[in-house]
């Protein structure tokens, strides 16, 4: 088991230590509002403001392990929630009730943890030796520390250098064997197999592999799943198996889930999708990484939680001040929102409903990580806008999969609602949006931008010669093509039918022509297939410029003339404006 690093065991002490140091200016603070509420008449300020300090040292003593501290702060905290609800000050009873509860809590605050040494309360790994956030439970969140990247669609393309390895083994060689071609052409290294037992020696032990399978196999020999079953243990989840099958029924698709498939497709394949699932498996995690928001008033639970997430490759953005947060999230666009439930001036329930309230972040994910037990108020907060309830404390490896689990969904939902269902491209609506977004950021930034649009020339030709279904399939081929040629950071769109839109951020008009034109030259060499005959196919490009042409209108016009003048000048050109 790979050891915690120094560095994060030392960071965690520090957090640790931070919080016992201030522990008794924490008690101070309670006992001077507790004094204040039992002495105020009338008023119910102080009750909040009680309750408040109440509520977070409830949720940092979770976290760093004081667990009769939670205990006790929970429980002034809900005779406190009682008091605010009945709406006047407390009665003989409930005063009587702060007060003893105040007091337990005081004594509850000079216990050490369980776990300790006899050193300080908190040095060391004291506080975090008890309860959840034990070494071991970081220990194997180290172990389980390959970056949770995107195993979605939605990931990009890995980079060059890393080897994308997949294995077919269908039922019909032949049928592998062109599958295997069409996984060559896109830069894997393929391995077409017609018998189960070669299986082992082909694999790749240290790089991601995916093996393509058809679930018929298992179906006549069971034997093979367990076979697979160990293989993808002993690989350590490096195997990864796609399903492909004749059959599309319920009881085929059970088999395939039995037996470890990532994913399942049924016949006639679409190639397109299966490449695409295969790329997001053997890409590793290589994908963007999970950027996680974490709204919370207290500095050092957030730094707790960043520094979990962190280790698990993620990265994090933290508010503390609720007034911020609105800044942060334009700018760091995260994947989800990891929101405390009680903070100085507003709720978290609050601030996810104004989150809510803005079009633009109606989709990102919003969860609750708190120490609030009660049901009501866990229903109430997911109902004004939020998507889930963590209680504090929390084992670290349940964050990190709760948390990865919702942005790998969302992720791939996203990709369904802003991608053209043909080609997995972004639609017209979510090119033209990007292309706006990006002006703007070229703008604030001060760095150059293309935006092209490509053409299939004589399109209606291929389709009226060989076919609409051969058309779709051409289309495909350019789309992958892109994908695979350019950055990442490109945004690639289906402007609409035959017609593609690319938004090329800090590139200047010579490059983007260079690229485009090398794209061209290799789209024209393909040969696609329709049926026995076999044919080739050329497109045409315009490119415009920021800040040639200032904002996304003038830009995107541009770009549609420079399109029609490299139709008029004979096609299979690019050309700029
Ligand atoms: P040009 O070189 O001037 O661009 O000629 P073209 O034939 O490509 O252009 P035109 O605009 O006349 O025809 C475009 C064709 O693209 C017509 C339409 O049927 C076809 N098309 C559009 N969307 C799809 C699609 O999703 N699938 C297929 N197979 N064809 C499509
Ligand atoms: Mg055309
Ligand atoms: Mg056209």
């Amino acid at each position: 088991m790979a050891a915690l690093s120094d560095t994060i065991q030392a960071r965690l002490r520090e957090l640790a230590e931070t919080f016992t140091a201030e522990l008794p200016v924490r008690m101070q603070d309670i006992a001077d509002s507790a004094r204040r509420t039992l002495s105020d008449g009338e008023g119910m300020q102080e009750v909040r403001t009680l309750r408040h300090h109440t509520h977070k040292l409830a949720g940092s003593a979770a976290t760093f392990g004081f667990h009769l501290v939670t205990s006790c702060s929970k429980r002034l905290e809900h005779l406190l929630d009682a008091i605010l609800e009945q709406g006047s000050p407390p009665d003989e009873a409930q005063r009587h009730d702060i007060r003893m509860l105040v007091s337990e809590l005081a004594e509850a605050a000079r216990i050490k943890p369980a776990g300790s040494g006899s050193s300080a309360p908190g040095a060391g790994g004291t506080a975090l030796s008890d309860g959840h956030a034990d070494a071991e439970d970081l220990e194997e969140l180290e172990d389980a520390s390959e970056p949770v990247g995107s195993g979605s669609p939605a990931a990009g393309v890995p980079a060059a250098d890393e080897r994308r390895v997949v294995i077919i083994l269908l039922r019909s060689l032949e049928a592998g064997q062109a599958l295997g071609d069409r996984f060559a052409f896109y830069g894997f290294e393929t391995t077409v197999l017609d018998d189960p037992a070669d299986l082992i020696g082909s694999l790749c032990t240290d790089c991601h592999t995916a093996l393509v399978m058809d679930v018929d196999y298992i179906e006549r020999d069971p034997t093979i799943a367990e076979d697979l079953h160990s293989l993808v243990t002993s690989t350590q989840g490096k195997l990864h198996i796609v399903y492909v099958s004749d059959r599309d029924d319920f009881a085929i698709r059970l088999l395939a889930v039995r037996t470890a498939g990532t994913a399942f497709f049924s016949s006639p394949l679409d190639v397109t999708r299966v490449i695409d699932a295969v790329d997001g498996v053997t890409s590793g995690g290589a994908g963007e990484p999970y950027h996680i928001m974490i709204v919370d008033d207290d500095a050092e639970q957030v730094s707790y939680y960043a520094l979990l997430l962190q280790r698990a490759g993620m990265i994090t953005s933290v508010v503390s001040e609720p007034r911020q947060l609105f800044a942060v999230l334009i700018e760091s666009k995260p994947d989800l929102i990891l929101m405390d439930m009680y903070m100085p001036g507003c709720s978290g329930p609050e601030l996810a409903t104004m989150i809510r309230q803005q079009e633009a972040f109606v989709g990102v994910p919003i969860v609750f990580l708190s120490v609030e037990t009660d049901e009501d108020k866990q229903f109430e907060a997911v109902s004004r806008g939020g998507d889930g309830f963590l209680c504090k404390p929390i084992r670290p490896d349940h964050l990190v999969t709760a948390v990865a689990n919702r942005v790998e969904r969302t992720r791939s939902m996203r990709f369904f609602m802003e991608r053209d269902s043909l080609t997995g491209l972004l639609n017209h609506t979510h090119l033209m949006a990007s292309l706006s977004n990006e002006v703007q950021r070229a703008e604030r930034v001060g760095r150059p931008l293309c935006f092209a649009m490509i053409d299939i020339d004589h399109f209606k030709r291929v389709n009226d010669t060989f076919g609409h279904l051969t058309g779709d399939r051409v289309l495909k081929t350019l789309s992958r093509l892109l994908t695979d040629r350019l950055r990442k950071t490109d945004v690639i769109g289906r402007y609409g039918g035959e017609e593609f839109g690319v938004v090329m951020f800090n590139v200047d008009v010579e490059n983007a022509t260079r690229i485009l034109n090398a794209i061209r030259e290799d789209f024209a060499e393909i040969e696609h297939e329709a049926g026995e005959r076999r044919f080739s196919t050329t497109f045409s490009g315009g490119i415009a410029a920021f800040p040639a042409h200032d904002g996304p209108g003038p830009i995107s016009e541009a770009a549609d003339r420079a399109l029609y003048l490299a139709k008029e000048k004979g096609r299979n050109r690019i050309v700029s404006l």
